[in-house]
């Protein structure tokens, strides 16, 4: 895969989904910037794993949710690298519960975490890519963005939102050589993942056309595709990666 560009900054990148694409990304040439909240020492290991693969990475530990803790990583980003080529908003958590029992706190705690923190990485990259008319966004939203899933209305909210904020947010950035793209994965085997209980793992397989969960590297290249060059016409798109659950 062919990038003009030289550096992307991917978060939540400590452990699964964004741990992978950290990887991935390294192995295409890019530097990575992997960012965690709380699992530094995971994030120093994604970091050492690169470098012995021959790759290039950085550590930048903020919160997603703090505006301005943000602004400054990809501040700090620009200053250390001349630019930000890439981002991908891949951070995001999950608080299920059946909607009768979800409070307006629950509700909004997980917009803020997954959707309003993709805002602020989005406003806070098209800043700084216009400058330079170049970037790519990617933004990890979900399948049940497009299909509904009892028991994760702020989830299923918040990454829908992701979706109809990628297609505005390319509108404002195709003028400026900045493109936003989404991917909407299936069940991916991760941290998030594992914690279902292995009845209803196999519930969601029994659906899986592909009868599997997805791996992470099958995520990781999804992204690495609607980053590289090779898309380069492709923009406010969702690419859906669910082994054909929802098509
Ligand atoms: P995961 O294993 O739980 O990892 C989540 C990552 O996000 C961790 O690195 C975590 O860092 C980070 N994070 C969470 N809140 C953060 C915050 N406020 N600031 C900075 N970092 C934060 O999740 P995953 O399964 O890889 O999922 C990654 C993305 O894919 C999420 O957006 C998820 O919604 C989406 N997705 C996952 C699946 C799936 O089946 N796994 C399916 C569809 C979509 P710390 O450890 O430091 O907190």
């Amino acid at each position: 895969m062919k990038f003009s560009g030289k550096n992307v900054l991917i978060t939540g990148s400590s452990r699964g989904i964004g741990a992978q694409i950290a990887k991935t990304l390294a192995g295409y040439g890019l530097k990575v910037w992997i960012n965690y909240r709380s699992s530094a020492k995971e994030a120093d290991e994604v970091k050492e794993q690169i470098e012995k693969n021959g790759g290039q990475a950085a550590v930048i530990g903020f919160d997603v949710t703090d505006e301005k803790a943000f602004a400054q990583a990809i501040a700090t980003v620009v200053e250390c690298d001349g630019e930000l080529s890439y981002l991908v908003n891949n951070a995001g958590i999950t608080r299920d519960k059946l909607a009768i029992r979800m409070s307006l706190e629950d509700f909004e705690d997980i917009i803020r975490a997954n959707l309003s923190s993709a805002f602020i990485g989005c406003k806070e990259a098209l800043k700084v890519m216009s400058k330079k008319r170049f970037g790519s966004v990617v933004n990890v939203s979900s399948i049940v963005a497009e299909s509904g899933n009892a028991g994760q209305v702020n989830y299923s909210a918040s990454k829908g939102g992701m979706i109809s904020m990628t297609k505005s947010f390319a509108l404002e950035g195709a003028a400026r050589g900045v493109r936003f793209n989404a991917v909407t994965p299936g069940f991916i085997a991760t941290d998030m993942t594992d914690s279902l209980k292995d009845q209803i793992k196999e519930a969601y397989i029994a659906k899986i056309p592909l009868k599997r969960f997805g791996s992470t590297q099958e995520v990781a290249e999804a992204v690495a595709f609607l980053l590289s060059d090779g898309a380069g016409y492709i923009t406010g798109e969702t690419l859906k990666v669910n082994g054909g659950m929802y098509m």
